[in-house]
């Protein structure tokens, strides 16, 4: 059965690298926007020169943009096993978008993740977050042998990102207050959304999160149940 995940969290949460595992774990495509922007950057394509600036600054790029991305990625062949979305939909306009991209591949229901951490401790960690200036991986908090300074999966040097800086932290936090939380009322309601306690270590976070998307997998279940004849087995009262 295909797994389709949405990871949802402010950044810092740590939706990237329990996005990251998740899906190397259960073998399912992870499609993560932000990647896609930074490469697009790098390779300095249309979209990517359109993207740098918005970013550096800290805001989203536009939804069009997004949503072709995420459509034309979830529509190949390789996504229709299931797939693990980290920083999309950000938007109520993006996520009315992907329930109209999962009629169109009716792949199953969509798996929704909210990883909740206090804002304190996400500026703590978005300022000691470090990222790989060659394969764009983010240090790997799940191992204590990663050197400090070098990449273990290709040697690159480990640099903050430019939007992790202090005042366009606090600009992506405001934005994701007044956009992507939103999403929360859009989502709470399905059977298939789960709250992860994310202040945990990364270890716990992983296996709560695993354990909530078998639940919430499981929850789609009692729909094709209700189809099969109802057994009455309830206790005969005791006389
Ligand atoms: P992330 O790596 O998920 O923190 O994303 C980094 C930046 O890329 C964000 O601050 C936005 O500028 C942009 N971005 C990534 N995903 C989206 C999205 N779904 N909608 C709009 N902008 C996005």
């Amino acid at each position: 059965m295909a797994l389709n995940v949405i990871m949802m969290g402010p950044p810092g949460a740590g939706k990237g690298t329990q996005a990251e595992r998740f899906a190397r774990e259960r073998n399912l495509l992870k499609v993560s926007t932000g990647d896609i922007l930074r490469e697009a950057i790098k390779a300095e394509t249309p979209v990517g020169r359109t993207a740098k600036a918005t970013m550096e600054q800290g805001r989203l790029v536009d939804d069009p943009t997004m949503i072709a991305i995420v459509r034309e990625r979830l529509m190949q062949p390789d996504a229709m096993q299931g797939f693990v979305l980290d920083g999309f939909p950000r938007t109520v306009a993006q996520a009315r978008a992907l329930d109209r991209i999962m009629t169109e591949r009716d792949g199953g229901p969509l798996i929704v993740v909210d990883i909740v951490v206090p804002e304190r401790d996400l500026v703590r960690r978005l300022a000691y977050r470090r990222i790989c200036s060659s394969c764009g991986a983010n240090a790997d908090p799940f191992d204590p042998t990663e050197s400090a300074d070098r990449c273990k999966r290709c040697g690159g040097e480990f640099i903050q990102r430019t939007d992790d800086s202090e005042d366009v932290v606090l600009r992506r936090l405001k934005v994701y207050e007044h956009d992507t939380r939103p999403l929360v009322d859009y989502y709470k309601d399905r059977p298939t959304f789960r709250i992860v306690d994310g202040a945990q270590a990364p270890e716990r976070v992983a296996q709560e999160l695993a354990a909530v998307i078998d639940s919430a997998a499981a929850a789609r279940e009692p729909r094709r149940a209700a189809r099969l004849p109802r057994v009455d087995n309830r206790m005969e009262p005791q006389l």
